[in-house]
């Protein structure tokens, strides 16, 4: 009996991709085996910190590092260290913000369910230009100028998701930010791979820039990375860490916490529920360090193989294509999707998607495409087992649309 056995949970096959509802993919299992290794010792986690941020910054191409509990968590502390700067007293007064710059100026099309993250530190978004292709009224997105005329004395930073497709350019979007002193802020979560965008965004002049760590980095599903200008590092760590320390003994390591730079200890900051334990920096920085050195690629090609078995096991089901897409598309893995006509049995993505779900293991597949008729495998989270299990049963969902069992 396994551990899910035991609690009675039914481990199911995950072709969705990297999502955290299904808990990510497996992580790399060097990051296992330290996570585990990492649990039979204390260390002071400021010092943890301190030396996982000088290998981050060096693989970013970043001034500082630091591990924080997801993108999401790092979007929070980035944004609360741009409404505080090195201001103890600012530090303390959050998520509250009034009478002090508290906006962040976002592209309305660049919306998304993640600004919650900005917003949850005290920021107040706002949100310039009009997507005018989306309501095909124009030829026109969101543009740099209309950033550039948003940014006054009430703004904390600007925030840019990143894309192959986001618009205005990053580039340009840096080159005002930088001219206008302002801070940006750069979500690029699930720009991987390829592992060059660790350094392509790191060092692209963003003041602060997330990455996810559960996603293609395969380290633990929990953690995420916040690089960028030291004194942002700085105050998101004093908001972040454990503050219950005495002025006459406290000795944060130089690199994290330039002690000269604030007049005391601040409190508990607006972070302290994003704590990170140390077997998932330990993991992080494990699974970060092959990432980057491109151990991922054996992964890659892994993912690669699994999809021509999964092509080569659907061939022929009347009425549904299969289309092969290579690495180039978003986020960086090759990808299946499947298409289905619609005929007279008005078999529709949606319903086999829900049976998928329904059998026993249950299958996750990517909705994205839904409205389109068609299901998407992502193959980040299979290995040969689930493989095996996903052709069975898609075979048997696209053929008759029923369900069968598996008998153990
Ligand atoms: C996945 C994702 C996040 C959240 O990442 P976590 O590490 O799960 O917190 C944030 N922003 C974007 C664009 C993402 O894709």
């Amino acid at each position: 009996m396994g551990i899910y056995e035991d609690l009675g949970i039914e481990k199911v096959v995950n072709a969705a991709g990297p999502a955290t509802r299904l808990g990510g993919p497996r992580m790399a299992p060097e990051a296992a085996r330290a996570m585990r290794e990492a649990a039979e010792h204390c260390v002071p986690i400021d010092h943890l910190q301190a030396k996982a941020g000088s290998i981050i910054a060096d693989l970013l191409g970043t001034e500082a590092g630091y591990v924080t509990s997801g993108a999401s968590a790092g979007l929070t502390l980035a944004t609360a260290a741009c409404l505080t700067g090195l201001d103890l007293a600012r530090m303390e007064s959050l998520p509250v913000t009034a009478g002090r710059p508290n906006e962040v100026i976002i592209c309305r099309e660049q919306r998304n369910g993640y600004d919650h993250a900005i917003r949850a530190a005290g920021a107040v978004l706002v949100e310039v230009g009009v997507d005018e292709l989306g309501s095909g009224a124009g030829a026109r997105r969101a543009e740099t100028w209309e950033i550039e005329q948003a940014i006054s004395e009430r703004t904390a930073a600007v925030a840019y998701f990143a894309t192959p497709r986001s618009e205005p350019a990053l580039e340009e979007v840096i080159a005002v930010t930088q001219r206008r002193g302002v801070p940006l802020i750069l979500d690029v979560a699930g720009q991987l791979p390829p592992a060059s965008n660790l350094r392509r965004y790191g060092a692209s002049g963003a003041d602060a820039v997330v990455f996810s760590g559960g996603k293609a980095i395969r380290g633990p599903q929990g953690t995420g990375i916040l690089a960028g200008r030291r004194d942002l590092i700085m105050a998101a760590a004093l908001q972040n860490l454990d503050m219950d320390e005495h002025p006459s003994t406290w000795d944060p390591p130089d690199s994290l916490i330039d002690v000269a730079r604030i007049p005391g200890i601040p409190r508990h900051g607006i972070g302290r529920g994003y704590k990170v334990s140390k077997e998932e920096i330990v993991g992080l920085i494990v699974a970060l360090k092959a990432f980057a050195s491109g151990e991922n690629m054996d992964h890659l090609r892994e993912c690669g193989r699994h999809l021509d078995r999964i092509v080569a096991g659907l061939n022929e089901i009347p009425g549904t294509r299969i289309h092969r897409q290579d690495a180039s598309e978003p986020g960086g893995y090759p990808l299946v999707e499947i298409t289905l006509d619609r005929g007279p049995d008005d078999r529709s993505a949606m319903s086999i998607s829900r049976k998928l779900k329904q059998g026993n293991p249950a299958v996750y597949v990517a909705e994205y495409r839904l409205r389109y008729n068609a299901l998407v495998i992502h193959p980040i989270g299979l290995n040969d087992e689930d493989v095996d299990i996903l052709i069975e049963r898609l075979g048997d969902v696209l053929s008759d649309g029923e369900v069968h069992h598996r008998t153990a």
